[in-house]
């Protein structure tokens, strides 16, 4: 199996003939600016100490600071926090938004670790990138296992380093320190707006669709919750541990509940428990992973009884993957999009910090359905025009904005 970055290389790849650009190009679309590595150590509630690899990934500013989450898990290591990092840059380009591509990265399993011990990492991570980062450089935020509080703890300790209030060097925040209304739903509610309108364009019922969502968090319950409400049945949900899956549908709010009270959402009663594999395989008409890499790959796509995917986590989904699905007639709304609605409002929430001026919650959600109806339409109207799969398509005019960037500043 290729790595997440060797992946996002075969696609630039692709995407370069398509566009039929230049070797020099190539090669400065899949060199990162800057590959930041540190060990980072921390003192555990024992009185032992544990040093951790902590990463920065900056790819590509020619069309603004760079932009992206920061993860805390296990598998996070240089080679999938490079492909997220360019994968922050397409996205960006995706959806227009003045910013380049970043993400960060803290090799270890936060469940394994104590509130307390979390905070020290979070702590660390800030401290020992803070002369990389900042509100006109380079701009982190969530990703899996970070949430706004820790985006406290980095803003908190990044401000102490650099002796001034500097919101807008980190998004995600909560309210009370310059986060933006909105911003915690953005993702799912950015994946629910191109879902309609794909199911715009195909002519569909949302009222007839079944849905599967693999991933409970942030992203996973949100879109879930959202999709629930507006008249979608969802059959299948998973977390980490456990997927389950119900015929008659259910309400992830519910699912939620007993998940918080006993600690899986397999402790729901009356549902079907499957492996995570076997959800992703099961009946349904749209898929939504919502959790890690690499979930899609060549040994499971066939199987697939989707025939919508929206790809709400990174990567899902492997090139392998992608050429089975293609030909399946399967329509996938890539991750670069489908998920972009979480960057666009960390975007908004940099622009009100900046401003020192915050919108309602309202303006937030307006100003985002209208990005992503347009990205959609953009993205769609370009890959029917040369007859591509979405993904082909969203690369294609990314990587046209990027290159027209990076021409203009004469970097090629
Ligand atoms: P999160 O930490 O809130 O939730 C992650 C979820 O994945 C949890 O429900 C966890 O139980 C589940 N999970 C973990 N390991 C799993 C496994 N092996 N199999 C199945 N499920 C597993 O993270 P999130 O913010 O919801 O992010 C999920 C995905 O969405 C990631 O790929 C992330 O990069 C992407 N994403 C999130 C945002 C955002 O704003 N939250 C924005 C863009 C992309």
């Amino acid at each position: 199996m290729n790595t997440p970055f060797a992946n996002y290389v075969e696609r630039i790849t692709k995407t370069a003939k398509l566009l039929n650009i230049s070797e020099k190009t190539v090669s400065a679309l899949i060199t990162p600016d800057a590959v930041i590595e540190k060990d980072i150590t921390i003192t555990k509630d024992d009185g032992s100490s544990v040093t951790l690899p902590a990463y920065r990934v900056q790819f590509n500013n020619s069309r603004g600071p760079y932009k992206g989450g920061i993860r805390f898990h296990s598998a996070a290591d240089l080679d999938e926090v490079k492909a997220l990092a360019a994968a922050m840059a397409i996205k960006c380009a995706v959806v227009g938004i003045p910013m380049g591509g970043g993400k960060g990265g803290v090799t270890f399993d936060p469940k394994s670790f104590s509130r307390k011990e979390i905070e020290e990492v979070s702590r660390a991570w800030a401290r020992s990138m803070a002369s990389s980062i900042g509100v006109d450089k380079d701009i982190p935020a969530p990703d899996v296992y970070t949430t706004p509080e820790i985006m406290s703890y980095m803003l908190d300790e990044y401000e102490k380093v650099v002796g001034h209030s500097e919101p807008g060097m980190i998004t995600g925040k909560p309210l009370a320190l310059g986060g933006s209304l909105g911003r915690g739903i953005a993702t799912a509610q950015g994946g629910m707006f191109v879902l309609e309108e794909l199911i715009g364009v195909l002519g569909k019922n949302r009222n007839e669709m079944r849905v599967i969502v693999q991933g409970f968090g942030n992203a996973g319950y949100t879109m879930a919750s959202i999709l629930h409400k507006l008249g979608y049945t969802i059959v299948g949900l998973s977390d980490s541990k456990n997927a389950i899956y119900s015929k008659e549908g259910l309400d992830p709010e519910h699912v939620m509940k007993i998940k918080k009270e006993k600690g899986s959402v397999s402790d729901v009663s009356g549902v079907e428990v499957l492996t995570n594999e076997e959800l992703l395989v099961s009946s349904c008409d749209i898929l939504v992973p919502a959790a890690l890499d690499n979930q899609i790959r060549d040994d499971n796509a066939n199987n697939i009884q989707a025939s919508i995917i929206v790809e709400l986590a990174n990567g899902p989904t492997t090139p392998d993957a992608d050429a089975i699905l293609n030909e399946k007639g399967v329509v996938l709304i890539p991750d670069v999009l489908a998920n972009a609605g979480g960057v666009t409002v960390s975007y908004f929430e940099w622009v009100q910090n900046r401003q020192g001026y915050y919108w309602a919650e309202e303006e937030v959600e307006s100003k985002l359905h209208i990005i992503m109806k347009k990205s959609f339409q953009d993205v769609w109207m370009f890959a029917q025009e040369n007859k591509l799969p979405l993904r082909d398509g969203a690369f294609a005019l990314a990587v046209k904005r990027i290159v027209e960037a990076m021409e203009l500043r004469g970097r090629v």
